[in-house]
Parts: C-alpha cells; sequence; structure tokens
C-alpha cells in the first residue's frame, strides 16, 4: 500500500504516527534503512521525510506549505497531537507548526510524504485564514484562536477579547 490514512494517529501523539511512518516505508523494501533517533518523545529523522501542510476551504487549498521533517514531538501546550519541526523552502529558518484542526492526513510511503490538510482557522481581529507557520494567540478566557500581532494589538486599544469581549489584562501576555 502507497497511501495510508494517519489522521486518527495523529492526535495521539507522535509514538504511534511514527511507527506507522517506519513500517509504511520499511514495507516498500527500500535498500535503503529508514533511520529515526528518539529522544524522549521526540522523534528525529535522520533519513528524509517530507511533509505538506495545506490549509483547505471547501476542498480547495487556500494556503500551502511544505518542506522536509526535521523532528515530530509531542505538543508543548499541553493539547494532544504532535508538533513538527519542519525546514521548509517557504520559510528561511525551520519552525514548529502544531498540528490542530485536522481534515486529514495521510502518508504516502513511496514518495515519503506526509500530507497533512487543515481546516481554516479565521483570525477574528482582520477575518483573515491564519496560516501554517503564523504566529497565532489563543485568547485565555474564550479560547479562540488569532493572528499574535493582531490580537495584541487589539487588545492594546480596546482592553478586551476581538471575540468574547472579555476585558483581558496585557501583562499576563507575552
Ligand atoms: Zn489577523
Ligand atoms: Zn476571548
Amino acid at each position: 500500500m502507497v497511501e495510508i490514512d494517519v489522521k486518527n494517529l495523529i492526535d495521539n501523539g507522535p509514538e504511534k504516527l511514527v511507527m506507522a511512518i517506519n513500517n509504511a516505508i520499511n514495507s516498500e523494501r527500500t535498500k535503503e534503512a529508514f533511520e529515526i533517533t528518539k529522544v524522549l518523545r521526540t522523534f528525529i529523522f535522520d533519513s528524509p521525510l517530507k511533509a505538506e501542510i495545506s490549509i483547505s476551504k471547501s476542498g480547495s487549498p487556500v494556503s500551502k506549505i511544505s518542506g522536509t521533517v526535521k523532528w515530530i514531538g509531542d505538543r508543548r501546550d499541553g493539547k494532544k497531537g504532535i508538533e513538527i519541526f519542519l525546514d521548509s523552502r517557504e520559510n528561511q529558518k525551520p519552525f514548529i507548526i502544531g498540528i490542530d484542526n485536522l481534515e486529514s492526513a495521510k502518508f504516502n510511503s513511496e514518495k515519503r510524504l506526509l500530507l497533512i490538510s487543515q481546516v481554516p482557522l479565521v483570525c477574528p481581529v482582520c477575518k483573515g485564514i491564519i496560516k501554517p507557520g503564523d504566529v497565532k494567540i489563543k485568547c485565555p478566557a474564550c479560547g479562540v484562536v488569532a493572528h499574535k500581532d493582531h490580537f495584541l494589538e487589539y487588545l492594546k486599544i480596546h482592553g478586551t477579547c476581538p471575540s468574547c469581549g472579555k476585558r483581558l489584562s496585557t501583562k499576563s501576555k507575552k
């Protein structure tokens, strides 16, 4: 099988996902061994693994980022799921991307490519789509996600969350 569905694995953390990727690649029976180093619960890919992370609205992609996966680990924000350290062509520096709002996730073992599609999140300030790699912030009261710059700018002017209207202290934000 060339393409496997890994959507249900992502929310369970890195372990099962990486195992599925590894098994799928090994079933291709290529001569080259696929090398992964495990450090605590972070999996470092010593062999190339590519990822394409897109955001699609009614089936058509509105934003896409692709690159080489350096590691996959647990999320550090306490949420279930994974974080991917991606060295992308679009961004100059590798960056960490937390995977959520999953629409679909597939792994193509022949291409060694992880295909992730996310449901778009709309910034409550600028009404634009929050793209992968954008710096985000979450309202501590309602949990709405916004562009960090836009949220903090709004907070500076209005003193409230743009979504729930709750008064928030700017001091608690970094
Ligand atoms: Zn925005
Ligand atoms: Zn809020």
